[in-house]
């Protein structure tokens, strides 16, 4: 039998319990963005939120993300009130095993998979040191925090998947008139994550580093991205796939990879502005 590793650590410590609507309110006052971390070959999100909160969204294959968020937290500020673990996939949570180390994380959302290796052991010792909260986070769940809503939209609660990338957490970022699709590795060309589901947004996250299922051309036309970010790095895999670069392009994307230009940010001043982008190299 198969070791349920996180699910029995998080029995043992934690209540798992279902985020169906969480809020939470920060302090202070500042403006929403959210960043792309050049980061390697692996993904990192970070959101500010309207009132100096912070989420972050994977954390990326390796302790730099420590020093990016050094870059973008007040040196006072050792709280992350949220943290999303998309997969236990190693170029997901090496940085967050480091983040539990280095700051106090208020809740982290991650769903009950099933599946071993050693970062996950290093990450469920880090918990188990840590007074953070653990939630599940499933279709339909959704968290606002200072005005900002990120909601669930795969997986479903209960859903299992030979391969975890497939029941990886897709999240909807939405504040004003501002939306993001956070993908991870859910390849939609392949997983129907529903119609239903397919907002059109100002940004999407191309899924698993652009590879050749990442979109399809009708994921392309129903989600109408303004921008599609590629968080790649050096790789032997071919990523990002050159078709999927240029169908994004033919549609009229603006496409940007992080090794490229660096860092990404999308800033919004006012809640109902249309995003300011900036990059960081
Ligand atoms: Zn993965």
């Amino acid at each position: 039998m198969r070791n349920r590793i996180l699910s029995l650590a998080f029995a043992l410590t934690f209540v798992l319990c279902s985020a169906s609507l969480l809020t939470i309110n920060s302090l202070r006052g500042s403006n929403f963005s959210i960043t792309f971390f050049n980061i390697g070959h692996g993904d990192a999100m970070f959101i500010q939120t309207p009132n100096n909160g912070q989420v972050l969204i994977d954390g990326g294959p390796s302790p730099e993300v420590l020093s990016k968020l050094g870059e973008r937290m007040p040196f006072y500020d050792n709280e992350i009130e949220l943290v999303f673990i998309s997969h236990l996939h190693a170029d997901h949570i090496t940085g967050v095993v480091e983040i539990l180390r280095r700051y106090s994380v208020g809740t982290l959302l991650v769903n009950d998979y099933n599946y071993d290796s050693p970062v996950v052991k290093q990450l469920v010792d880090e918990i188990g040191k840590t007074n953070t909260k653990v939630r599940s986070f499933y279709r339909g769940d959704s968290v606002i925090i200072d005005g900002v809503e990120i909601r669930s939209l795969w997986p479903e609660e209960g859903a299992t998947c030979e391969n975890i990338n497939d029941c990886a957490q897709v999240l909807h970022v939405s504040y004003g008139d501002f939306d993001a699709l956070l993908t991870s590795d859910v390849e939609l060309s392949r997983i129907d994550i529903g119609e239903e589901y397919s907002y059109s947004v100002d940004v999407l996250k191309v899924p698993h580093q652009g590879n050749k299922s990442s979109v399809s051309q009708d994921v392309v036309n129903r989600m109408k991205p303004v921008y599609a970010i590629f968080s790649v790095g050096e790789n032997n895999y071919g990523h990002p796939n050159e078709e999927i670069v240029s169908m994004l392009r033919s549609f009229g994307t603006n496409v940007m990879r992080t090794d490229e230009v660096g860092d990404i940010e999308f800033e919004v001043k006012n809640k109902y502005d249309k995003p300011h982008l900036s990059v960081t190299k």
